[in-house]
């Protein structure tokens, strides 16, 4: 298949060939152009991704010949030598993807799902939303999604990427589905709504399958969800598996140095970011201090809860900013620092419960 794309490609546009592999993972294989290249993290990041997606799929997870095949290419010719769209960072073809930049585990959804077969665009960029992780989005809009769900049903993928919010509207409502009414019936039902369903179509299938019209499960949506956005919606995998930091002496106290090539580090996002994907447990909901000592500006951390909707926002410091006092939901919280490819820098966070001494 590899070689029959590759060979396709060149002879279709006459541009260069397609890379070998250079990084064998246990779940993914990864071929990058030469030039480009993966902070020290990321295969090990990419093959857990997979290995808890399939879980949550019900799949196997791919291994040896079956391991998932991932392109990171040149922004020149890609286009021409994927066959993606114009303007996308990436897309999957027969469970193979292409990307401009890595990583982007929102392709490897749509790679680890396809055996479950096609299905609309707003119900397969839905999934890969809801599940494609928070990667080093660190600036996501929390605003309402208030937009009506019904025109975008039935939009193809290219209108559905050039609505604003298009995406992050059906990676909720998908979510919303999935969160009400299991994943199990929701993967039912997407089946059995196929690809050339009409809008009546997909409401006799969500009365079958869910027991609700399309028009009743949208109003429930737009009460339930409206304030939910990606960052609370999205499952959060890896984010929310990531290694625990522990509480010492009533605080969580972290320095460590952050860079492209340490073990855990995961990138470079967008081309030059670094982040390292860390977990903290809040005892108590409360209030809580939480400080970020930093050597770059590139210095960041990002905190929020793992739970869903009704989580608070995510906490977002930069290295210089004052500590900041803010309430905390108990439970398990995904913390995310950031660094810079070209950088080494230094990094510290501590949480302390507020009035502590
Ligand atoms: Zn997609």
């Amino acid at each position: 298949m590899t070689r029959h794309l590759a060979l396709a490609c060149a002879l279709a546009c006459g541009c260069r060939e397609l890379p070998e592999v250079t990084h064998e993972g246990q779940h993914v294989r990864i071929a990058v152009d030469p030039g480009l290249e993966l902070c020290a993290g990321s295969v090990a990041h990419m093959d857990e991704f997979v290995a808890l997606l399939s879980a949550e799929l019900g799949l196997e997870a791919p291994t040896d010949d079956d391991r998932l095949l991932a392109y990171w290419l040149e922004r020149d010719e890609f286009v021409a030598r994927t066959a993606c769209e114009e303007g996308a960072d990436g897309c999957a073809r027969n469970g193979v993807f292409f990307a401009r930049l890595l990583p982007m585990n929102h392709e490897f959804v749509h790679t680890v799902a396809a055996p479950l077969g096609r299905s609309l665009s707003f119900f397969s960029e839905g999934l890969a939303t809801a599940y494609q992780g928070l990667g080093a989005g660190i600036d996501a809009d929390e605003a309402p999604l208030l937009d009506p769900i019904e025109p975008l049903l039935r939009a193809p993928t290219n209108k559905l990427f050039g609505i604003a919010g298009g995406y992050p509207h059906a990676g909720a409502f998908v979510a919303f589905l999935i969160r009400t009414h299991g994943l199990d019936a929701y993967l039912r039902v997407v089946d059995d709504i196929g690809l050339a369903a009409d809008v009546d179509d997909i409401d006799r299938a969500f009365v079958a399958g869910f027991g609700a019209s399309l028009a009743e499960l949208v109003r429930e949506f737009n009460v339930a969800s409206n304030r939910c956005a990606h960052p609370a919606y999205d499952a959060k995998l890896v984010e929310c598996a990531a290694p625990e930091l522990s509480w010492r002496d009533g605080r969580i106290a972290e320095q460590r140095p952050i860079a492209c090539d340490q073990p855990d580090a995961v990138g470079p996002y967008g081309g030059n970011v670094v982040v390292v994907f860390r977990t903290v447990t809040i005892p108590d909901a409360g209030e809580y201090t939480v400080e970020l000592f930093g050597d770059s500006t590139a210095n960041k951390l990002a905190l929020r809860s793992c739970g869903g909707c009704d989580s608070e926002p995510t906490l977002t410091l930069r290295a210089g900013s004052p500590a900041t006092t803010v309430w905390l939901d108990a439970g398990r919280h995904t913390l995310r620092l950031f660094g810079a490819v070209d950088q080494r820098t230094s990094l510290g966070v501590r949480i302390t419960p507020a009035g502590a001494p």
